[in-house]
């Protein structure tokens, strides 16, 4: 079975989870549900960045141990994962013995090959981003993420030479056009790269929670030593099939840490001998719409509320199919619950609330055994096979948005078919066959974007085992046979 391996950016718990977070483990989970239904061994996961001055700061102001505050805080995260339904394999949190224990082995790997040294690392440091600042990237004194002051800080560190890596890395994104996606933040990343590298501060004095530096105890491992190295720890390396996903390896990650996630980790890397990770996909940043008018009248902002509120699937599938994948996007909930209404009521609820419930009363529950197939009939086959290749070609490059608007596309073109074929005057019997396993295919292409909604199809239709494991390949078959006994049908969507 080829492997996949797919992971998030892991979290860094010091507030709740907000709609970035929801968003960008969505999207990976879109991924790796499709992949799945391709027939790759996929290996999802997600976690929680654990360390730091920050954590142990908002541990302190709550007077908790820091292990303490991130276990309190590590359940809201675990929360959101289970009411977006995000089917993850594994969920890694950096305070685990088994990343612990790969952290510092890539440290040791990378100091027995002299890449490290010691020295004094003095600088503006932003705690809130655990990053520092030199005077050009601020913006008006200030951190340009927070906007607030960084501090100024003199430490002993160990560093990395990543200065020295800078153009095996160049050549690296020059040669793999997939390594950094969307093109846009490859061609940036190398404009960055035009400029010399300067070396990383990989430990910390300041603060002790952390990864202790495996040479030297007073150290801990500064954050991108520690949290990147998640990627690997979570697959075991270098034990087991952990050599068979690394070259699979995609990272979803948020523009904000592109840098880290191609220069900072593909450097480690390739000190360290490993190769960097296929494709580092850099998606855009929700905002909020009029957040604060919204706090006031009570909408909720917070995922969870959300989710709670209108269901996993319709707030999956507004984000995948508001937002170019790669760009940014707004959230409001008036959209949200437009699309809910027009695209996935009216659309695709509507078609398989026909096509079931017709079958259901009129045909005594059984799909109808065709005559021979009119031109009608053959045109909505051949789309249905036309859209399981393209909406896949799509997703393989993971144009998520495009792939879920051609898949409602045919369920769109479902609902003309139904409506022409008129089955309530003529002879249903082609009508009901075909429609049946149109639901079929939808409910297999639609799983991966609403996975709860396509299981409840797949319920109605009466199909044997869950529609999250069948094959994407064989999603446009005509494998809903005459006579087959559907389910008493009920809605699948909500008006809002
Ligand atoms: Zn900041």
């Amino acid at each position: 079975m080829p492997k996949f391996l797919i992971t998030t950016a892991i979290d860094y718990p010091s507030g709740k989870p907000h709609m970035g977070h929801a968003y960008e483990k969505i999207c990976t989970d879109v991924i790796a549900r499709y992949k799945r239904l391709k027939g790759f061994d996929v290996h999802f996961s997600t976690g929680t960045d654990e360390h730091g001055m920050k954590i142990q700061r908002c541990a302190e102001k709550e007077k908790k141990s820091p292990k303490q505050y991130v276990d309190d805080m590590v359940k809201y995260f675990r929360e959101l994962c289970d009411v977006l339904n995000i089917s993850y394999d594994d969920f890694i949190r950096t305070t685990e013995p088994r990343h612990v224990k790969t952290a510092q082995e890539i440290f040791s790997i990378i100091n027995k090959k002299g890449e490290i040294y010691k020295g004094t690392y003095e600088g503006l440091y932003c705690v809130d981003c655990e990053t520092y600042y030199t005077e050009k990237d601020l913006s008006d004194g200030k951190c340009p993420v927070h906007g607030k002051e960084p501090d100024s800080v003199s430490e002993e560190s160990y560093f990395f030479q990543m200065g020295k890596y800078r153009e095996a890395l160049t050549k690296h994104i020059e040669k793999n056009h997939d390594f950094i996606r969307p093109e846009s933040k490859r061609k940036e990343i190398l404009n960055r790269l035009q400029i010399p590298l300067k070396d990383l501060s990989v430990s910390r004095t300041s603060f002790n929670w952390g990864v202790p530096v495996p040479i030297d105890k007073k150290h801990v491992q500064y954050v991108w030593m520690d949290a990147l190295i998640n990627y690997l720890s979570t697959i075991g390396w270098p034990r087991g099939k952990s050599k068979e996903f690394w070259p699979t390896a995609v990272h979803i990650i948020g523009k904000d840490i592109v840098w880290h996630h191609t220069v900072i980790w593909g450097s480690i890397l390739l000190a360290a001998g490993i190769a960097p990770p296929k494709t580092v996909f850099v998606h855009g940043f929700v905002n909020i719409k009029g957040e604060k008018i919204s706090k006031s009248k009570g909408t909720p902002v917070d995922p969870i509320e959300l989710a709670d509120k209108y269901g996993a699937d319709p707030l999956r599938y507004f984000l995948i199919s508001e937002i170019p994948f790669g760009e940014d996007g707004d959230f409001t909930v008036e959209s949200l619950v437009t699309r809910n209404n027009d695209e996935l009521l009216n659309n695709l609820g509507n078609l398989a609330n026909r096509i079931l419930t017709f079958i259901y009363n009129k045909n005594g529950g059984k799909v109808t055994k065709p005559g021979t197939l009119d031109k009608l009939d053959k045109q909505l086959i051949e789309s249905t096979r036309k859209y399981s290749r393209s909406v896949s070609e799509k997703m393989d490059r993971f144009d998520l948005q495009s792939a879920l608007d051609e898949v409602m596309y045919l369920a769109k073109e479902g609902n003309e078919y139904f409506q022409q074929k008129e089955p309530w005057k003529k002879d249903y019997s082609n009508c009901l066959y075909v429609g049946a396993n149109l639901l079929r295919t939808l409910a297999i292409m639609l799983s991966p974007f609403i996975p709860e909604s396509a299981e409840k199809i797949w319920e109605y239709l009466n199909l044997p085992g869950s529609v999250h494991k069948q094959k994407w390949d064989s999603a446009a078959d005509l494998a809903v046979k005459p006579n087959h006994k559907i389910k008493e049908p009920a809605p699948i969507f909500k008006k809002f």
